[in-house]
Protein backbone atom coordinates (compact mmCIF):
# COMPACT_ATOMS: atom_id res chain seq x y z
CA UNK A 1 0.00 0.00 0.00
CA UNK A 2 1.38 3.28 -0.89
CA UNK A 3 1.12 6.49 1.27
CA UNK A 4 -1.71 8.12 -1.49
CA UNK A 5 -4.08 4.77 -0.88
CA UNK A 6 -6.93 4.55 1.30
CA UNK A 7 -8.99 2.70 3.43
CA UNK A 8 -11.54 3.70 1.50
CA UNK A 9 -9.92 2.07 -1.61
CA UNK A 10 -8.99 -1.18 0.02
CA UNK A 11 -12.51 -1.84 0.94
CA UNK A 12 -14.42 -3.96 -1.92
CA UNK A 13 -16.46 -2.88 -4.42
CA UNK A 14 -20.35 -3.91 -3.75
CA UNK A 15 -21.39 -1.95 -6.75
CA UNK A 16 -24.19 -3.84 -7.89
CA UNK A 17 -25.87 -2.65 -11.79
CA UNK A 18 -29.26 -1.78 -12.46
CA UNK A 19 -30.17 -5.37 -13.04
CA UNK A 20 -27.62 -7.50 -10.75
CA UNK A 21 -25.23 -9.73 -12.99
CA UNK A 22 -25.32 -13.71 -12.04
CA UNK A 23 -22.05 -12.78 -10.47
CA UNK A 24 -24.07 -10.35 -8.07
CA UNK A 25 -27.26 -12.64 -7.39
CA UNK A 26 -24.82 -15.34 -6.58
CA UNK A 27 -23.78 -13.41 -3.33
CA UNK A 28 -27.15 -11.34 -3.07
CA UNK A 29 -29.05 -14.94 -3.05
CA UNK A 30 -26.56 -16.08 -0.26
CA UNK A 31 -26.69 -12.90 1.86
CA UNK A 32 -30.58 -13.08 0.98
CA UNK A 33 -30.40 -16.52 3.67
CA UNK A 34 -29.32 -13.85 6.74
CA UNK A 35 -30.94 -10.77 6.20
CA UNK A 36 -33.42 -8.94 4.33
CA UNK A 37 -32.19 -6.81 1.64
CA UNK A 38 -33.62 -3.54 0.70
CA UNK A 39 -36.84 -3.41 -0.87
CA UNK A 40 -35.46 -2.05 -4.07
CA UNK A 41 -32.92 -4.42 -4.17
CA UNK A 42 -35.30 -7.51 -3.86
CA UNK A 43 -36.89 -6.02 -7.05
CA UNK A 44 -33.99 -5.82 -8.55
CA UNK A 45 -33.24 -9.70 -8.02
CA UNK A 46 -36.49 -10.34 -8.29
CA UNK A 47 -36.52 -8.60 -12.43
CA UNK A 48 -33.21 -11.20 -13.25
CA UNK A 49 -34.80 -14.29 -11.62
CA UNK A 50 -37.32 -13.68 -13.77
CA UNK A 51 -35.03 -14.16 -16.69
CA UNK A 52 -32.75 -16.20 -15.43
CA UNK A 53 -33.20 -19.94 -14.52
CA UNK A 54 -29.84 -20.69 -13.53
CA UNK A 55 -30.36 -18.31 -10.91
CA UNK A 56 -33.84 -19.40 -10.17
CA UNK A 57 -32.53 -22.59 -9.50
CA UNK A 58 -29.08 -21.49 -7.62
CA UNK A 59 -31.54 -19.47 -5.26
CA UNK A 60 -33.85 -22.66 -4.95
CA UNK A 61 -30.97 -24.87 -3.92
CA UNK A 62 -29.74 -22.19 -1.36
CA UNK A 63 -32.77 -22.11 0.10
CA UNK A 64 -33.29 -25.86 0.27
CA UNK A 65 -29.86 -26.03 2.01
CA UNK A 66 -30.57 -23.66 4.44
CA UNK A 67 -34.07 -25.37 5.39
CA UNK A 68 -32.16 -28.59 5.77
CA UNK A 69 -29.63 -27.13 8.07
CA UNK A 70 -31.92 -25.77 10.26
CA UNK A 71 -33.78 -28.84 10.57
CA UNK A 72 -30.93 -30.93 11.67
CA UNK A 73 -30.90 -31.43 15.64
CA UNK A 74 -28.07 -29.85 17.34
CA UNK A 75 -26.33 -33.07 18.34
CA UNK A 76 -25.73 -34.15 14.63
CA UNK A 77 -24.19 -30.53 14.07
CA UNK A 78 -22.13 -30.49 17.23
CA UNK A 79 -20.92 -34.21 16.54
CA UNK A 80 -19.93 -32.52 13.12
CA UNK A 81 -15.44 -32.32 12.94
CA UNK A 82 -13.18 -31.13 9.53
CA UNK A 83 -10.66 -33.18 9.44
CA UNK A 84 -7.35 -30.60 10.07
CA UNK A 85 -6.34 -30.66 6.68
CA UNK A 86 -9.49 -29.15 5.54
CA UNK A 87 -10.10 -26.62 8.34
CA UNK A 88 -5.80 -25.44 7.25
CA UNK A 89 -7.75 -25.05 4.09
CA UNK A 90 -10.15 -22.90 4.93
CA UNK A 91 -7.97 -20.95 7.31
CA UNK A 92 -5.39 -20.05 4.74
CA UNK A 93 -8.42 -19.66 2.13
CA UNK A 94 -9.82 -16.68 4.65
CA UNK A 95 -6.11 -15.36 5.29
CA UNK A 96 -5.68 -14.98 1.65
CA UNK A 97 -9.14 -13.29 1.02
CA UNK A 98 -8.85 -10.90 4.17
CA UNK A 99 -5.20 -9.47 2.50
ZN1 LIG B 1 -28.42 -15.29 -13.43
Amino acid sequence: MNAKTTAHQKMPTRTVAIIPTCRDMSRLSSEALDHNHPTLMKLRMAVHLIFCRLCRRYARQLRWLNRAGKSMPDEVLLGVQLPPTCRDRIKEALRKKGQ
